[in-house]
């Protein structure tokens, strides 16, 4: 598993790759899997250069040939590829065309091996990596609901909705008491089989990555379900527990993942809902430990005071450095957007430093071994602060004064 900075850097990189378009089909992408030779990728790429040229416009010709020249002049850098191999992504961008080259390490292995030209950057693979593996199956049941979904990193997804056709408790006149709940549990056994046949079904279809299985809903159903034969052995196994929920529809499902907290404690999700609960709890006592908005947090942080530090994973924010050609004027700030005109003579700046805030936060956290965490929006803890905190918070080591 990927730790959530590695992953945070790695996403916004590719999200920078993705977003490049080349004029014509003259953007490079070269994977290279740790075991393959140098040799072998620099015998590729010269044929891949003969070939090239022969493209007929003259200025994708070009642009081709430099990159793969380019790629060429830098894997001559290399004995053999990194642990996790490489790749390249190079090509001439804009107008006039600037060499983009990105050489990246993936953070985990590669399996391919595959050049391609095209006129955008192929990340699909990198992309890949970054999706949660470790998913869990989650299922509410009573006698009229059976509600199927999945959590999957701090995503709770809905699969199956079904409804039943059980009779309620009371029986119509003229029935009598026997034969009313004879049928009443007929109807219960072919609910239940119903429900487990779709439970199995989506279930198994995740394989290894299904962890667990949480089982949920109101009184004793849920038991009755679970001991019976309905659902397959191998996803009895990894029932996690069974827990109480007041719903069986799909607002029930985020009420089970919360139920079965004391239970998933290694999970991200749990984690980040619990740092936010004690966040918004300092908040409440007034204890004056809990701070939040930029500025605060940065002076708490710069100072070692900071314990952890939150962030929403949400955030847009750059700091910068631009400067204004025409007069010279220069700023250093925290910007949302990357466009700036110059407060003395309103002409567009140049930004000639910039860093994604999340980045600069992670540094800064480490530099002063405060502890840094990215949240996501997927949970009411989420968007808590990134709504009603503007996407960062902390809490304190202790009480400063005048802060
Ligand atoms: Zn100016």
């Amino acid at each position: 598993m990927l730790d959530k900075t590695t992953k945070y850097r790695f996403k916004k990189k590719l999200e920078e790759l993705k977003s490049i378009r080349g004029q014509h089909t003259e953007l490079i992408s070269l994977y290279i899997p740790p075991n393959r030779r140098i040799s072998d990728v620099m015998n590729h790429l010269r044929d891949e250069y003969a070939q090239s040229s022969n493209i007929k416009s003259k200025q994708t010709r070009k642009n081709v040939l430099s990159a793969i020249e380019s790629i060429m002049a830098r894997l001559r850098y290399f004995k053999e590829p990194p642990p996790n191999g490489m790749v390249f992504f190079v090509g001439m961008v804009g107008e006039p065309p600037k060499l983009v080259a990105e050489i990246i390490e993936p953070p985990m292995p590669i399996n391919i091996y595959l050049y391609r030209c095209d006129s955008q950057f192929y990340t699909e693979p990198l992309e890949k990596m970054l999706e949660e593996k470790d998913i869990y199956g989650l299922l509410l049941i009573d006698r009229r609901e059976c509600t199927i979904g999945f959590l999957i990193g701090s995503r709770v997804e809905l699969a199956a909705y079904l409804t039943s056709r059980v009779p309620g408790k009371h029986k119509k006149g003229g029935q009598s008491q026997r034969r009313f709940e004879r049928l009443t549990e007929i109807a219960a056994h072919e609910w239940f089989s119903k429900a487990g046949e779709k439970a199995n079904q989506l279930f198994l279809e995740k394989g290894d990555s299904l962890k667990g299985v949480l089982v949920g809903g109101p009184g004793p159903t849920k038991r009755e379900f679970v001991n019976g034969n309905y659902l397959d052995y191998r996803i009895k196994k990894k029932i996690v527990g069974l827990y109480d929920t007041g719903y069986t529809d799909e607002y029930g499902l985020r009420e089970l993942v919360n139920a079965a907290a004391n239970d998933l404690e290694e999970l991200d999700v749990i984690k980040e809902q619990k740092l936010m609960k004690r966040f918004l709890n300092e908040i409440k006592k007034d204890s004056g430990l809990a701070i939040y908005g930029e500025e605060e947090v940065r002076k708490a942080l710069e100072m070692g005071a900071l314990e952890v530090v939150m962030i929403s994973d949400a955030l847009q924010k750059f700091k910068v450095k631009a400067v204004c050609k025409n007069c010279g004027y220069e700023i250093n700030d925290v910007v949302e957007k990357l466009d700036i005109n110059c407060p003395k003579c309103q002409l567009p700046m140049e930004i000639v430093e910039k860093k994604d805030i999340v980045e600069e936060y992670a540094e800064l956290a480490e530099k002063y071994s405060t502890q840094f965490e990215i949240i996501g929006r997927e949970t009411e803890e989420g968007e808590i602060l990134y709504k009603a905190f503007g996407g960062i918070a902390g809490i304190l080591r202790y009480k400063l004064n005048g802060l």
